[in-house]
């Protein structure tokens, strides 16, 4: 079955009914990246930055990573990258800059730490400037945002980084958008807000779900309540979503459930039209789309967000992609 799917890759993923929706990849590496599936896909919708870090002895150098991300823009011949800066801490230790918390996860992570260490931002900054060149799309994207004055502060930094580059080293330098992962609950209550500040919001339904239901992702304890179809988290979603309409910012999702089949058509629904997953997944939720209406799926929606669990929503969703796949 799946090599069915990859047959049918290089079509658009567009519902029945006409609905076209863009599927990117989650990247951290490229090595094992198939170039079938890059070509496949709408671009990169989240690229890892962190993971190249972790793979290091120390922080690599400004050229060192220019290296990098140029490699990553350059994947997809043209296409648009999402390129997210450094979110180590949480569960994502770097061997050289250890960091000991009781709470990793309410802790020093993603821009919170970038911000208290301009030195090492600016540098990442810099160097994602200077790998977006000629035929290459660049997005920045901010993770663990939870507040407006660090979109304040972030941005004066990416302004600072933008000026001193244009000035010493190239008048034409490009200016890519920039936007933050949607990941912390508090924020669902700061859209308009946002709007005014960044180009677009990435949902990280992973760590929104964490936040949400006060879970921790990876504590095989409590695993069974770690669900991003709980009808609570789906009324989320479907909330940030309208919102974004109603504040005229563009959205996306990047978390796992992106590219889960009963994910991707419940985001689908609620309105999303970018999602990012890994490369496993998208020949078949590009597969799946393809079979669907969007009118079906809206239905299909309204029923799981009046269900009483997670566990009943999925049910619902089993029974309604057996007859698809
Ligand atoms: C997320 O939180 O959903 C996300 C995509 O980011 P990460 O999994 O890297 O924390
Ligand atoms: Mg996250």
């Amino acid at each position: 079955l799946q090599r069915q799917y990859v047959q049918e890759i290089h079509l658009p993923a567009e519902t029945t009914d006409g609905q076209r929706i863009k599927l990117y990849l989650n990247a951290g590496l490229l090595s094992g990246l198939e170039s079938e599936i890059a070509d496949g896909s709408d671009g990169i919708g989240l690229y890892r930055t962190e993971i190249p870090f972790m793979l290091q002895q120390r922080f690599p150098s400004e050229s060192e990573q220019i290296a990098v991300y140029k490699q990553v823009l350059q994947a997809v011949n043209g296409r648009p990258v999402t390129m997210r800066s450094l979110d180590v801490g949480g569960d994502k230790p770097l061997p050289y800059f250890p960091i000991k918390e009781e709470n990793p996860f309410l802790g020093w992570r993603g821009i919170r730490l970038s911000l208290d260490h301009p030195e090492l931002f600016l540098v990442q900054i810099r160097a994602m400037l200077q790998a977006n060149g000629a035929g290459t799309q660049l997005s920045v994207l901010l993770p663990m945002v939870s507040n407006l004055e660090e979109i304040d502060h972030a941005l004066e930094y990416f302004e600072q980084a933008y000026q001193e580059l244009k000035a010493d080293v190239d008048p034409n330098l490009s200016r890519p958008r920039v936007g933050i992962m949607l990941e912390v609950p508090v924020l669902l209550f700061q859209l308009e807000e946002v709007a005014k500040r960044v180009d677009f919001i990435s949902v990280g339904s992973n760590d929104l779900t964490q936040y949400l239901l006060a879970v921790d992702r990876n504590n095989p304890r409590v695993t069974s309540l770690f669900d991003s179809y709980h009808p609570g988290v789906l009324r989320s979603l479907k909330n940030a979503h309208e919102q974004c309409v109603a504040y005229g910012l563009e959205s996306s999702v990047c978390g796992e459930m992106a590219g889960e089949p009963a994910g991707a058509l419940l985001l689908a629904a609620m309105g999303y039209r970018h999602l990012s997953m890994n490369q496993g997944s998208l020949a078949r939720i590009n597969y799946l789309l393809r079979r669907v209406s969007l009118e079906e799926l809206k239905a299909l929606l309204q029923e799981a967000m009046s269900k009483r669990s997670g566990q009943d929503v999925r049910e619902l969703l089993r029974e309604y992609l057996a007859q698809k796949d």
